[in-house]
């Protein structure tokens, strides 16, 4: 077989790649019906406080129980629905259903939800729809968290920072997301106020063997002290993993370690729970 010379690519269509297609353009439409059959679902993972355990916000992660092929992968299907029409209102289900979640939990935690560039590529409509969401759900905008990847920040500059700063006058906060996998530079942090920045689990949970990633993560962590915004290690899985991100000075984590992403009854069982071994 050829691969990579030149000559030979018209010949490198395969079967799979009709296969994949068909599965895409399929899923596209089961998504469409999946959402109005309630078939989407959120679960929430927890953000942690290192030092003392407490839980300071969580993170709404998008789950599709599709009734024949199962449970599909967000990494699966959010990229079908980016390139579709289908991300907006699938984004909007998701802001909605988190914002109505969000009054459900002590009045300290905050949430994060994920939003597409693509829906930073219609502003008007997004400004508007979280607008409309936060007052039909009664939910305070001070405790919702974007979390963008840097991908909309290189996407339109101009644009995101406008659409960010009218959000931010609503009440909302804003989290990087997988830093240090896109293709922003580190002068973006400086650009853009961001509340958290979220570094991704490739450098998180490598830090204790890797000196060239603890060394990201270090001065990422000294730039949040000089510019005043609050580091996130995603991704920590293990007891080594946390003490070696601690030792970092990196205040905030989440991970396996800490929990798994659960339904809302689950969270907020763990927060009565809590209430209830501190009246004890
Ligand atoms: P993300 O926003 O970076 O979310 C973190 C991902 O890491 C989640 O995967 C989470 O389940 C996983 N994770 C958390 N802790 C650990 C750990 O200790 N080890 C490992 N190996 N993984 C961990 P998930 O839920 O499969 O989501 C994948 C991605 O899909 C998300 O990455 C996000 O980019 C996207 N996504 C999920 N929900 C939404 C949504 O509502 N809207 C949009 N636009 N994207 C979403
Ligand atoms: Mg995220
Ligand atoms: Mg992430
Ligand atoms: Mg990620």
């Amino acid at each position: 077989e050829s691969k990579s010379t030149g000559k030979s690519r018209v010949s490198l269509f395969k079967p799979e790649m009709a296969a994949s297609f068909r599965r895409r353009t399929e899923l596209e439409r089961e998504m469409r019906e999946g959402l109005a059959a309630e078939q989407f679902e959120l679960h929430y993972q927890p953000i942690v406080e290192i030092a003392s355990g407490r839980i300071v916000s969580a993170e709404a992660l998008l789950r599709w129980n599709h009734p024949v092929k199962g449970r599909i992968s967000p990494a699966e299907f959010i990229p079908i629905a980016e390139r579709s029409d289908l991300i907006s209102d699938l984004g909007e289900w998701v802001l909605r259903r988190a914002a109505g979640d969000l009054v459900r939990l002590p009045a300290d935690v905050s949430m994060s939800v994920n939003v597409s560039p693509m829906q930073f590529r219609q502003p008007r409509r997004l400004v508007s729809a979280i607008r409309q969401i936060l007052e039909e759900e009664n939910a305070p905008a001070e405790r919702l968290e974007l979390e963008l990847t840097e991908s909309v920040l290189v996407d339109d500059p101009e644009q995101t920072l406008e659409t960010m700063r009218e959000l931010r006058s609503l009440g909302l906060r804003f989290s990087l997301d997988d830093f240090g996998t896109g293709y922003a530079s580190i002068g973006y942090l400086a650009t853009y106020s961001f509340d958290k920045v979220k570094i991704d689990r490739s450098f998180a949970s490598v830090v204790g063997e890797n000196e060239a990633s603890r060394s990201v993560v270090e001065l990422v962590q000294h730039l949040a002290d000089r510019i005043g915004f609050t580091v996130v290690a995603e991704g920590l899985e293990d007891e080594a993993q946390v003490a070696a991100i601690a030792a970092t000075g990196i205040p905030l984590a989440q991970g396996y370690f800490f929990g798994w992403p659960e339904p809302i009854d689950k969270l907020e069982a763990r927060f009565a729970d809590l209430a209830e071994c501190h009246s004890a």
